[in-house]
């Protein structure tokens, strides 16, 4: 499969608009496994998508390849309309400097199962961390962000505690906080709930349809189908590395057109 005849900028959506993220027969394989074959995903700006899928379906795969902790082996993908920067030929990086992987990987946020705070610092700590280290800011000016960021969060006046002293839903909300404190364009979520108790779900889930109503562009990798209901613009459904099938929530999760999207959302009833 050939991307070469593909434009190099990205037509605008009806919006005018380039889509914040544009990924075009996205390939990646891990030694003779192929993980992803062929995915093709656009993301406007304010956009959420929800992407389900099985496990081993290669939800993973593609956020760590479009948030370029993965080369891909073919295909392209555009993050504000700007190559992330690997070859399609073999995965090789694109003559582009450590500096300049780390400049193009700060517009994208992150967020995993695992929330991965830093325990030896605050919550405070962790969210100013990045934004005065990698991206030079002020001090005074990532407090103050990460103070207003915290209360997004629903954490406000809690600068100071320390992961351990957090429940696990509200180490997650700092971790939001942290991904967002880099501003970043594109937000994802790798199945952001999965390691929590189940009382602590609902939290997480309020804070992220926050976000999205509030205009973040979001990709999320969840298995809350209320969520991918209430939540997403957009419900893509996964299956041995192809979208198998995308379209509102109502479509995909209502009257879904393919046996295996059935098959997967029958699990859920
Ligand atoms: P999902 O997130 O949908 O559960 P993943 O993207 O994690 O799926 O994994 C898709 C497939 O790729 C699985 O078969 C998994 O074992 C394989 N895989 C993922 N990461 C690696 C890796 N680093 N090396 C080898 N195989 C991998
Ligand atoms: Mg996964």
């Amino acid at each position: 499969m050939s991307t070469s005849t593909e434009s190099p900028t990205p037509r605008l959506d009806a919006t005018g608009i380039a889509p914040i993220l544009r990924a075009r027969g996205v390939r990646k394989s891990f030694k003779h496994l192929e993980v992803l074959r062929g995915i093709d995903l656009d993301v406007s700006q304010g956009e959420t998508v929800a992407i389900l899928g099985p496990s081993g379906s290669g939800k993973s795969t593609f956020l760590r390849c479009v948030n370029l902790l993965e080369p891909i082996n073919g295909g392209r993908i555009l993050v504000d309309g700007r190559d992330v920067g690997y070859d399609v030929r073999g995965g090789r990086l694109n003559e582009v400097s450590p500096n300049e992987l780390a400049r193009r990987r700060r517009d994208i946020g992150m967020v995993f199962q695992h929330f991965n705070l830093f325990p030896h610092m605050t919550a405070l700590e962790n969210i100013i961390e990045a934004p005065i280290g990698v991206k030079g800011e002020r001090r005074a000016d990532a407090v103050k962000h990460a103070r207003s960021l915290l209360a997004q969060v629903g954490l406000e006046g809690r600068e100071d505690v320390y992961p351990r002293q957090l429940s696990g839903g509200q180490q997650q909300r700092v971790a939001i906080a942290r991904a967002l404190a880099m501003r970043p364009k594109l937000m994802l979520f790798d199945e952001p709930t999965s390691a929590l108790d189940p009382e602590l779900v609902g939290e997480v889930l309020a804070t992220m349809k926050q976000l999205a109503e509030g205009g973040l562009t979001m990709v999320v990798v969840t298995h809350e189908i209320s969520f991918a209901r209430e939540a997403a613009d957009r419900v893509i459904f996964m299956d041995g590395g192809v979208v198998v099938e995308h379209g509102t929530p109502q479509q995909v999760l209502d009257v879904p057109q393919h046996e295996r999207t059935r098959a997967f959302l029958s699990r859920f009833l």
